[in-house]
């Protein structure tokens, strides 16, 4: 972070200064949440959780080298004291961001935001200093926390945002406005709250209506209701994906025998064969929105065939792949999952697992709302239709969902079974793989069917 003295951030939050010694103490960063993560020079957001007050640890922090807290109330020990603790560190973020010279790119979507956005990141990093979001760190807290990690170096900072309900992404881009901004998909992510796919979009949209005029909007040709975001910005827009109008499109898409995706890349600037490190399909958008980013500001198509082809996974848990010593492969997506992922991840299955035993363990798609039972029907039916050589389907409620569309797609017997929860999952599994199997390990984020996955990985 770049430094900045207590009273300067006191200033720019609007925050009463309590028991500082000497204003003029440098915060040199970071500035975080979480006590564990304080070293000397850090700032102290103390938020008020529903099972812990950071302002507890108010004194532990600052005997750990934090130099002040961010306080909603005097705690004692240094602090700059605000009303609300999130609205401060979003305006610490603003100022901090109108200071440096960095480019702003931000990205949003359904499905895909982490993955396309380590993308980026490793994209740009070859270019200049990049800063970007860890893991999935993308709400009104992650956000500025990132934003407040980025230097007097950085040149590029890349910022996944996520959208719960209209309103949120604008939230976002006020705080720190971007001048590229990316839309991948609108998907059924988190309908539920939503009501609806128009309302998705109309949320995600957002993220291009703040642009200025010599930015860049770019938007998923492939996605009818992305494309129609073009109308709400004043940027120019520029196209990815694999209809013939995208700008940066990609030809020849297949998946290797691995799985991992092969394509040609063409830019406006020129054209370069790419085969990925990632695996799965969906990987094609998300490289060639990289490639987009990367190309409006400035990179050679061939500097960014080489780098989607070097980029590997930077978050856990997503296609990760494991080849125990056995020769059973499993592959642990187990961070999330909503249909359009599932699906995704089924496909990829599917060509990793040619001539071999391929096992589908999934789980609960949290938050589809009314379209809960028709979603996990549909993948049920896919990964019939694909082929796929036994469903584990692991939980409650949807899993006989999952289980019951495998049914009525023609899997009867022992190809789709139901076990009540992840130990269950395991111990089966256990008893039942065989060298050469591919095992595939997916659900949404609440199921936890990581412990799935690592328990197969260390079996082996
Ligand atoms: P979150 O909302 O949890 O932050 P996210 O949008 O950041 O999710 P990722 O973490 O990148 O998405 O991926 C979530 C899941 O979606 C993973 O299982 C991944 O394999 C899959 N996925 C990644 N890219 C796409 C895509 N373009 N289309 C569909 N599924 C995708
Ligand atoms: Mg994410």
């Amino acid at each position: 972070m770049i430094a900045l003295s207590l009273a300067e951030i006191a200033a720019v939050v609007g925050g009463q200064t309590h028991d500082i010694p000497d204003p003029s103490t440098q915060v040199t960063g970071p500035v975080v949440r979480d006590s564990r993560e304080v070293v000397p020079g850090s700032l102290f957001a103390a938020f008020v959780g529903e099972r812990v007050d950071g302002h507890d640890f108010a004194a532990r922090v600052v005997e750990a080298g934090a130099v002040a807290v961010l306080a909603s109330r005097p705690v004692g020990v240094p602090a700059i004291v605000v009303e609300d603790v999130q609205a401060a560190l979003g305006a610490l973020a603003r100022h901090v961001v109108k200071r440096l010279g960095a480019t702003l790119v931000a990205l949003t979507g359904s499905a895909g935001k982490t993955s396309t956005k380590d993308l980026i990141a490793q994209v740009l990093q070859r270019k200049a200093p990049t800063v970007f979001t860890p893991q999935s760190l993308n709400n009104e807290i992650g956000l500025p926390l990132t934003a407040l990690t980025a230097t007097e170096e950085t040149q590029f900072l890349v910022l996944e945002m996520g959208a719960r309900g209209v309103g949120h992404i604008r939230y976002l881009t006020d705080l720190t406005p971007p001048k590229i901004g990316v839309v991948l998909n609108v998907g059924t992510a988190h309908i539920g709250e939503f009501g609806g796919r128009e309302q998705i979009a109309q949320a995600k949209g957002e993220i291009v209506e703040g642009l200025p005029e010599d930015g860049a909007a770019i938007l998923n040709a492939d996605d009818p209701l992305v494309r129609a975001m073009a109308p709400r910005t004043k940027a120019k827009v520029v196209l990815f994906g694999e209809s013939a109008e995208a700008d940066v499109r990609a030809e020849n898409v297949r998946l290797t025998d691995s799985g991992q995706p092969s394509f040609r890349l063409l830019t406006p600037s020129g054209a370069c064969d790419v085969t990925m490190r990632l695996y799965g399909e969906h990987h094609v958008s998300n490289a060639l929105a990289a490639a987009a980013v990367a190309h409006e500001l400035g990179m050679s198509a061939e500097e960014i065939a080489t780098a989607l082809s070097e980029a590997g996974t930077l978050s856990r848990w997503r296609m990760e792949v494991t080849e125990r010593p056995d020769g059973v492969t499993i592959v642990n997506d187990a961070y999330n999952a909503n249909p359009e992922s599932t699906r995704a991840a089924l496909r990829a299955l599917a060509a990793m697992g040619k001539g071999r035993r391929t096992w589908a363990v999934l789980g609960k798609m949290a938050e589809l709302g009314d379209e809960a039972l028709a979603e996990h029907d549909a993948v049920g039916r896919l990964a019939v239709r694909l082929n796929v050589s036994k469903l584990v389907a692991v939980g409650g409620i949807e899993a006989s969902w999952l289980q019951l569309g495998a049914y009525n797609e023609g899997s009867w017997g022992e190809e789709s079974v139901h076990v009540s929860d992840a130990q269950a999952a395991i111990d089966l599994l256990r008893s039942e793989l065989r060298p050469g199997d591919v095992v595939l390990v997916k659900a949404s984020r609440s199921v936890g069917l990581e412990s799935v996955a690592q328990a197969l990985v260390e079996s082996g």
